[in-house]
């Protein structure tokens, strides 16, 4: 929450006056000696981008928005800053870090401490980014992200750019009272208006008295730099002046200009107004506008006017005395306030109500429905499932009872066919009592795909790549078993393991591609005969879960089943007893539980595979940490694996 309200409080003051950060950031280009190398367009650039990036990852971190990536950019962006605001307080290059703006000027020691503390925050929420609990649903997410990056670049950002900064927390704000403040710098008292002066080009004379103490209205032109001032407007300034002598209000374009510069101005502008030297800091303070214009009466800041939404003609048709255009505007920050309130706090308020109401009503329905489950499997052990493959039954938590079949290297593209359709014409016919699923080899995946009822039979792959995309020849990757229609894989095989050279960390890549494709990981582990004999199996399906799945968030190991396989059981016609697999079963769950927590645990699936048949299956299913099985030889005919898949019923 800090780390959030800090990044959105920067990233908004920022926001509000992009060219007050566009100058702090070629104050510190200037300080490292590279300000002539970067030109102007890709600061104001990069001043606009960072303070949208603040404000998002704000946003991101406040309701808990893709929580690992956001974690790890936050900490890049605290690791990145902290060592430079370091750097500012040691070297003192420029006296204010400019991180709030001029909202909050702080020190550079106390950013320097705010920084350490927010780097510290930091790496608490990368080392437990899941921790942050979520405000918003991962499907309406997009919305908030679009949203808050629409509203600060547009409405905030470009607006600010176009016009004027919409907060203004510069001495010189609507309101300000010049002549006082002056004249308290002048008595030496501390004041913001050091460097404030306005002196006569043609005669070197300062009239800053004279423009404060005036008692009627001033209009002041702002143009810090004219060589770089925009002329687009010039026939509207042209028209203010007018106006000012028609009305008898002084008018003097203020710049820091050197008289070259001001003569081309006049040349190309046709301007006859006069013109006086001001310090450029201090026009650039005044108006974040280049040029500005700005209405003073009695040495009180009255109005400011970018070059884009100068007065318009019809405004300058009377006195300012009888027109609104000499009064303070009513818009006050507490309106501006209020805006905001409405437009932006309050649509992600209602969002975020009505997306936690929908989660509680689907809760709600989960729950009934779980109960409902459980009543009818209390009741009827038989009853029949209209909906059995798993992956579709996000009815509960519960753990789920499955039977998969893996097809290994077996089968041509027409035979591979023909056992899917007798498959599935038999499980319609008679419907199973648990989930069932068939992984078979690569290239049956789309045929079967296409005729398969997936809510009986969920289908699936024997393996995918450990890379994404690109030079690999031969290898599938878990994006195209995806695009297959298939949503299963086997992973962690133990073939694959021994023949293939499959490491723990190149299963971990395999894992965690598959869960990016959506696919849902059956992952094997089981121990050898040498390591069953050395009383090593505890060990050993540790260090395998450890190696490759331990290392996922919760939500994601909770989308995991596990294939309990000792290697020694596999296509050798040797079967782990009953109470073998029981054993084991039961102490792969405890340390799931040691992990992940007892409720976690109670609803992992976790199959058993090696040598199971029609005829031990019964047994074996009927052990209370055994949910099911991964079947080998047993499931290339299908009245074999009809039979396994019978063993629930019974
Ligand atoms: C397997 O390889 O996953 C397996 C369990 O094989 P079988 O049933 O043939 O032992």
């Amino acid at each position: 929450m800090v780390l959030a309200a800090t990044f959105i409080l920067s990233g908004f003051v920022k926001a509000v006056d992009p060219l007050g950060t566009q100058y702090k950031i070629h104050d510190y280009l200037t300080a490292l000696g590279l300000a002539q190398f970067v030109p102007d367009l890709l600061t104001l650039t990069a001043a606009v981008l960072l303070a949208a990036l603040e404000f998002i990852l704000g946003i991101c971190l406040l309701f808990a928005i893709r929580r690992r990536l956001v974690s790890k950019v936050v900490l890049v962006v605290m690791a990145v800053m902290t060592p430079l605001t370091l750097w500012l307080a040691l070297a003192d290059p420029i006296h204010d870090c400019g991180c709030f703006g001029d909202a909050l000027v702080l020190t550079n020691w106390q950013t320097l401490w705010k920084n350490v503390v927010l780097l510290c925050a930091a790496v608490i929420v990368w080392k437990a980014p899941t921790l942050q609990p979520r405000l918003i649903s991962e499907s309406n997410q997009w919305i908030v992200v679009n949203y808050s990056a629409l509203f600060i670049l547009f409405v905030i950002a470009l607006r600010s750019l176009y016009t004027l900064p919409q907060f203004d927390f510069r001495p010189y704000h609507i309101g300000a009272n010049l002549r006082e403040g002056w004249q308290r710098m002048m008595d030496g008292e501390d004041s913001p208006y050091t460097d404030f002066f306005i002196e006569r080009t043609d005669d070197g004379e300062d009239i800053t008295e004279q423009v404060l103490n005036d008692g009627g209205y001033t209009f002041l032109l702002v143009a810090p730099h004219l060589e770089q001032a925009d002329d687009s407007q010039l026939d509207e300034i042209n028209q203010v002046y007018e106006y000012s002598q028609d009305y008898g209000y002084p008018f003097y374009c203020l710049t820091a200009s050197t008289g070259r510069a001001i003569t081309r101005w006049q040349e190309t502008t046709g301007a006859e107004y006069p013109f006086c030297n001001t310090d450029d800091i201090t026009l650039k303070t005044v108006i974040r506008s280049n040029p500005g214009l700005l209405l003073l009466k009695d040495g009180i800041v009255i109005r400011k006017w970018s070059h884009n939404a100068l007065p318009p003609e019809e405004a300058l048709s009377k006195p300012l005395e009888d027109s609104e255009l000499g009064k303070q505007p009513s818009d006050s920050a507490t309106s501006k306030i209020l805006w905001i309130l409405t437009w932006f706090v309050l649509p992600l308020v209602l969002l975020t109500l009505a997306d936690r109401l929908w989660a509680w009503t689907r809760w709600i329905r989960k729950k009934k429905r779980k109960s409902e489950n459980s009543e009818n499997s209390d009741h009827s052990e038989n009853s029949e499932n209209s909906d059995n493959n798993p992956i579709n039954n996000n009815s509960s938590n519960m753990r789920k009872k499955i039977v998969a079949g893996n097809w290994k290297m077996n089968m041509n593209l027409q035979d591979g066919i023909a056992l899917a359709k007798e498959l599935n014409e038999t499980l319609k016919a008679d419907k199973p009592n648990c989930g069932v699923v068939i992984c078979t080899p690569f290239i049956h995946l789309a045929s079967i795909a296409q005729f398969l009822d997936q809510d009986i039979i969920g289908l699936g792959a024997e393996n995918c790549a450990d890379k994404e995309k690109g030079a690999f020849t031969g290898e599938v990757s878990a994006e195209m078993v995806k695009s297959t229609g298939a949503q299963y894989v086997i992973l962690g095989h133990s073939e694959r393991r021994e023949y293939y050279n499959e490491t723990p960390e190149i299963l971990k890549e395999k894992v965690l591609l598959a869960q990016k494709n959506d696919l849902k990981v059956i992952f094997c582990i089981g121990e050898s005969k040498a390591e069953r004999e050395a009383g090593k199996q505890n060990e050993v399906v540790k260090a395998e879960l450890e190696g490759s799945v331990f290392n996922l968030p919760e939500e994601d190991f909770r989308k995991i089943v596990i294939a309990y396989e000792p290697i020694w059981a596999i296509g050798t016609g040797l079967t782990a007893t009953a109470e073998q697999a029981e054993e084991i079963h039961a102490y792969i769950r405890s340390i799931i539980a040691e992990k992940y927590g007892q409720a976690v645990a109670d609803d992992t699936t976790i199959l058993y595979g090696g040598s199971c048949k029609a005829s031990n299956a019964p047994e074996l299913f009927a052990k209370p940490d055994i949910d099911g099985g991964l079947i080998g030889g047993a499931s290339l005919k299908a009245a074999d694996f009809k039979g396994i898949i019978d063993a629930w019923k019974k």
